[in-house]
Order: C-alpha cells, then sequence, then structure tokens
C-alpha cells in the first residue's frame, strides 16, 4: 500500500507511518469530478483492473469488437511505456489514448482528468480504461468510472482472488479469463467464484476465454451494456 512506509530502526523494531492520507483525499475528490464529467456528457465508463497478462487487452478488444455498432467508443490505455495495448484496441474499433505512466504503477483520478481533456466527450457513449497491471494499488485510486471490472486468468493460480480482496471489495463485475486452461492448471472456477462472492456478495461472475470470444456476450449481459 502507498499510504504506509515501514522503517526498520536501528535496533531492529519495525514501525510504521502512514504518509499520504491526504493523497488519497485529493484522488477522491478528482474521482468525483471525473464521475459528474462523465454524466454530463452522457458517458457510462468502465475501470478494468488485473494483473499482467491476465487479458485486459484482449477482453476489451472482444468488448470493443462487440459493441461498437451500438456505441461510440473510446478506450484509455495505462501503462508502463508501451503502446502494444493501445494498438491492439485501436485496431478493433475505438478510439483509443495511450497513457504513459513512466513507471507509475496505477492510474489515478488526475491521470484521467487530463486523458478526459483530450477527448471529444460529446462524440462518445462509452469509456474502458485499461488500468496499470497490478492488483495491489489500483484498488486505492477510484477513477471516477461506473464500474469495475477485474479479469482474472485461471493461469494466476487456486489462491490470486483470496489473496488480493481489496480490489475485489469496489469491483461490480469478475471475469474468470482463459477458462478453457482450467482443467490443466487444476484450478476451479466455482472456487473462484466463491471466494470472490466471501469478498463482495453482489458481484457479477463471468467465465470468460478472451482470445475466441467465449463468455464475452454473458459479460457485456454483467456490465448491462445491452
Ligand atoms: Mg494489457
Ligand atoms: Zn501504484
Amino acid at each position: 500500500m502507498h499510504n504506509m512506509k515501514k522503517i526498520v530502526t536501528e535496533e531492529g523494531k519495525t514501525i510504521s507511518i502512514q504518509m499520504n492520507r491526504n493523497l488519497y483525499g485529493k484522488n477522491e475528490e478528482l474521482a468525483k469530478k471525473n464521475w459528474a464529467t462523465f454524466n454530463r456528457h452522457h458517458i457510462h465508463a468502465v475501470d478494468i483492473l488485473g494483473s499482467i497478462g491476465s487479458g485486459k487487452t484482449s477482453t476489451i478488444q472482444q468488448l470493443v469488437f462487440n459493441l461498437k455498432e451500438r456505441y461510440r467508443i473510446a478506450a484509455i490505455a495505462g501503462d508502463l511505456t508501451t503502446t502494444i495495448d493501445a494498438d491492439r484496441i485501436r485496431e478493433k474499433g475505438a478510439n483509443v489514448l495511450q497513457v504513459n505512466t513512466d513507471g507509475g504503477c496505477h492510474l489515478d483520478a488526475n491521470i484521467i482528468q487530463n486523458t478526459l481533456k483530450v477527448l471529444d466527450l460529446d462524440s462518445l457513449d462509452l469509456v474502458f480504461i485499461e488500468n496499470v497491471g497490478n492488483l495491489i494499488c489500483p484498488a486505492s485510486f477510484p477513477l471516477g468510472a461506473h464500474q469495475r471490472l477485474v479479469v482474472v486468468s485461471v493461469t494466476e493460480g487456486p489462491y490470486m482472488i483470496v489473496k488480493h480482496p481489496h480490489i475485489f471489495q469496489g469491483a461490480s463485475v469478475l471475469a474468470i479469463n482463459k477458462i478453457d486452461l482450467a482443467k490443466a492448471m487444476d484450478v476451479d472456477p466455482e472456487q473462484l467464484k466463491a471466494d470472490a462472492r466471501r469478498i463482495q456478495p453482489n458481484i457479477h461472475v463471468v467465465s470468460t476465454n478472451a482470445r475466441t470470444g467465449e463468455g464475452i456476450p454473458e459479460l457485456i449481459d454483467a456490465l448491462k451494456l445491452k
């Protein structure tokens, strides 16, 4: 977590110091402004979180491909240094803004506010925000989106959800991706689902294979994008 700094003292005792309380408050404030901006322009915004390799980009590609006739879509792709994700999404027919965080490990509301300034918001209905690939700190930085979709792949093992409770508390939809590999990985998707529901009882859970498109209609339903 960004707010706790651990300091090991000379005597070998560890003390924790709370820091940047203000930074969270400020982010919260800007997130509310972003939310209002989206609403003013009748835009539905989805924040998409997941580890590197979980399939966030492939999932967005599928969503764009399936929804582009119905909605005018833009994607904001957060990445430390590359444009790989942005290029992949653009190729499916969305307007894509690449945000390089220059090593920063999460997007924050300030970044999104600045990004929204360069998008033509009146020409959009739907915005997908691909967060930076980690499941720790993005949980603490709401962006002002209406929904949080978490993409977890079965290749991340059976304990990935119980080990990251914070990210699931704020999530409305969970996609269990690479579902075709569940048997080979000896991971039980029903167990992952139960783990997520224990943390967030209202979460909608769908199984997907973003490579083939399996489960994408169900995901669109879960996101209420019909
Ligand atoms: Mg990606
Ligand atoms: Zn971070």
